[in-house]
């Protein structure tokens, strides 16, 4: 739990002044309201930044959805597949249309972890440390099965949801597709499926592995598309820190190494630097780290500068250069797929970030927004 001095601590160095927590992988598992409480003690005593939480829907806390609501989460997550940690099952499609019913009912947001189970238990395994057998184990059908689920789970149901961390492009036109329909539907990506490329990852480096796993160039392009394009609406961490000994770096093997990237304090850094290239402007990308988020998650006092708002502000060199190490970052592990990226981060770096946290409940917000979270492989430190 001491990970939220340090997790909020890189999110202030990075230009992030709001976290909203995963419900998972850092103990215990935010499925009730006395979980809530406990982690809300430790954050409002640890935190440099606002931090807020989602709540976690799981088989058979159906009962829980709504007073954590009440307590304050601003919505909450589901697996579609093993989360990786014991403590927070899966839901099969069903019971996701279950959970979505039920939110609905107090007007909240189900945030989906999009794969589906049975597509990855025929994939190949994951074992080796060559990449590209990792990426064969998880698939594109995936995520394209899973989030077709969604999709039509939420017209059904008429709730509000939102995909996770999209990496396979395959799903985008059908996404396109929903939102024309009208449904309550979002969709995120996150910095590395935006800058980092399968190609280039070599051998036996699981600081790399995450899941969704990151993909094939022509499907980074497609994914720049559909932000430009709208139907991808906003970018966020996805921050998923692990310790060295569960990234499995002395033997590089895929198929047993925790699964998550961690980089809350560079994500700004890097969407910069890739935007800049692609002749995009600072104003999306604030669009698409601050105020959709803020929007989205329900920050109401978030995500913009203005009469009412709170004064969250980064102060930002857009034209400053460094050189990634991971032993100088704020994060806990010094463990990152960044470590000496020089050029591709060569434009921006956040001097400085707001102002102290609060952690009030039961809702706290953002000026930028992140967030923090790990699945699969292991039982992780979490925050
Ligand atoms: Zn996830």
């Amino acid at each position: 739990m001491g990970g939220f001095g340090s997790a909020t601590r890189a999110a202030a160095a990075g230009g992030v002044t709001t976290i909203v927590d995963m419900p998972l992988n850092s103990v215990p598992a935010t499925v009730n309201v006395a979980a809530l409480e406990y982690k809300r003690l430790f954050a409002q005593q640890n935190a440099f930044v606002d931090v807020g939480f989602w709540g976690g829907a799981i088989p058979g806390n159906k009962e829980d959805l709504r007073p954590l609501h009440d307590d304050g989460v601003f919505g909450f997550k589901c697996f579609l597949l093993h989360s990786g940690v014991d403590e927070f099952p899966h839901l099969e499609a069903d019971e996701m249309e279950e959970a979505l019913a039920e939110v609905k009912t107090f007007d909240s947001l189900l945030i989906v972890h999009a794969e589906d189970s049975r597509t990855i238990d025929k994939a190949p395994q994951p074992n080796g440390d060559v990449y590209e057998h990792f990426l064969k184990s998880r698939p594109r059908g995936a995520e394209n099965i899973a989030i077709a689920e969604v999709i039509e789970r939420t017209r059904w149901t008429e709730a509000r949801s939102h995909v996770l961390h999209l990496s396979s492009s395959d799903a985008l036109p059908m996404i396109a597709s929903a939102k024309r329909d009208g449904l309550d539907i979002t969709v995120e990506t996150c910095p590395h499926y935006l800058t980092l490329l399968s190609e280039e990852i070599p051998n036996g480096a699981t600081a790399f592995k995450c899941c969704p796993p990151v993909r094939e160039v022509s499907n980074r392009e497609k994914l720049w598309e559909g932000l430009l394009d709208g139907t991808i609406d906003f970018i966020v961490s996805d921050h998923s820190p692990s310790t060295l000994d569960l990234k499995n770096l002395g033997n590089g093997d895929f198929g047993v190494a925790w699964g998550g990237v961690s980089s809350l304090q560079l994500g700004l850094s890097l969407i910069w630097t890739e935007a800049r290239r692609r002749g995009v402007g600072l104003d999306k990308v604030l669009q698409w780290m601050s105020t959709r988020p803020a929007e989205r998650v329900g920050l109401r006092s978030k995500g913009r500068l203005s009469l009412g708002y709170d004064a969250d502000m980064a102060v930002f060199a857009q034209d400053e250069s460094f050189v990634v190490d991971a032993k100088s970052l704020n994060h806990k592990n010094p463990i990152t797929p960044y470590q000496a990226r020089c050029s591709p981060v060569r434009s921006a770096r956040p001097l400085w970030a707001a102002r102290k946290s609060t952690t009030r409940s039961p809702r706290v917000g953002c000026s930028t927004a992140a967030r923090c979270d790990s699945h699969s492989v292991g039982a992780g430190s979490g925050l």
